[in-house]
């Protein structure tokens, strides 16, 4: 039997595609390739170019494959822009799980594994925020996706389908074997962007609010490693095939970093004294945002390896490194054959 992996040409869907290859799994991927890459999909893996809302295309996919289970990964994720955009992120996010969870449900696939996100928690009266801290999310992101966790809960209520919700908190780094890693150019995420300004591709970065209720002003977030991640997902289909219930785990460490620390750290990793400025806060950000991590650890038996916000920032900047070298490379021949 096949698993369907949606998003599986992105960021943390590739490094999926190349955990289920390497155990051997049949995968199948969905991806319109709006912001994932062909190339970042394992090459063993079947790559279907398409979107998750056409349900044509998923009746046919159900079809033409057995599939066990949908890891689904496909969607929007970038707070301010959903801010700006809401429709964007109920369509992708909201109304494109409905017509998958319906299309999976239609064709009895057993299992579902949904990538969720710590902005359920919006503003948590308390940190770190456990899977029972109340779901408050402060932005349209954050509501796209709650959405689907209640879709979630009430179709596996009412239907032979089991799922499990992976709360991610901040994904970072890349693919230790140097296969695959965060490579839209226009990413927002605070890693990213300043391995970015490490490499000159940006003349400077910003720090979006000094003034939060934290030690050093700036905001607190729990940086996990998507390698981390991937075995939690992998975990998690573990557990789902043993006959494990539905659940909602939250995928972090337990533990922050302010954004000063971040970019601190990334100096370091790279010995370059970018210029970072001062700028307004950011709209949607919660001051703080940690997981409590215990649930997955006993449900789950996930076992991080990469607990370690050096590891995860030299990770994310051997990966920006390796992007520039391509893209060099490629201008370099575009420039010869010219
Ligand atoms: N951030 C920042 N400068 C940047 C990008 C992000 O100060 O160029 C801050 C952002 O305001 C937030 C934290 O870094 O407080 C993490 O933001 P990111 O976009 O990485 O992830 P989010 O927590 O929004 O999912």
């Amino acid at each position: 039997m096949a698993i369907l992996v949606t998003g599986g040409a992105g960021y943390i869907g590739s490094h999926m595609t190349h955990a289920l290859a390497e155990r051997e799994e049949e995968v199948i991927v969905l991806d319109n390739l709006s912001t994932g890459f062909d190339w970042a999909v394992a090459p063993a893996a079947t790559l279907l170019v398409g979107d998750v809302g056409d349900a044509d295309l998923l009746d046919m996919i159900f079809a033409t494959h057995d599939i066990e289970a949908v890891v689904h990964f496909a969607g929007s994720i970038v707070v301010p822009e959903s801010v700006e955009n809401p429709l964007k992120y109920y369509a992708n996010n909201t109304v494109n799980s409905r017509t998958l969870i319906a299309a999976a449900v239609k064709a009895g696939v057993k299992h579902f594994i949904f990538s969720s996100t710590a902005a359920v928690y919006g503003i948590p009266p308390h940190s770190p925020a456990d899977e029972e801290t109340p779901t408050a999310p402060i932005n349209p992101y954050g509501r796209s996706k709650l959405m689907t966790e209640w879709m979630l809960q009430d179709v596996a209520a009412a239907h032979p389908l089991s799922y499990v919700a992976l709360r991610y908190f901040n994904v970072a780094g890349a693919d230790p074997k140097g296969r695959t890693g965060q490579s839209t150019p226009a990413a927002t995420h605070l890693i990213k962007v300043a391995c970015q300004t490490v490499l000159g591709q940006r003349e400077k970065m910003f720090i979006f609010g000094d003034d939060y209720d934290t030690p050093d002003g700036t905001c607190i977030r729990d940086y996990i490693h998507v390698s981390d991640l991937i075995a939690a997902h992998l975990d998690a289909l573990d557990y789902l095939r043993k006959g494990g219930e539905s659940a909602v785990f939250n995928c972090g460490y337990g533990h922050g970093h302010s954004v000063r620390e971040v970019i601190d750290m990334v100096k370091k990793v790279s010995g370059v004294d970018f210029p970072v400025e001062m700028a307004p806060r950011r709209a949607g950000d919660p001051p703080e945002l940690v997981a409590a991590a215990e649930k997955i650890r006993t449900a789950l038996g996930w076992r991080p390896q990469f607990d370690n916000l050096e590891e995860i920032v030299a990770s994310a900047l051997a990966w920006e490194r390796h992007l520039q070298r391509r893209n060099l490379t490629s201008d370099k021949v575009a420039e010869e054959v010219a």
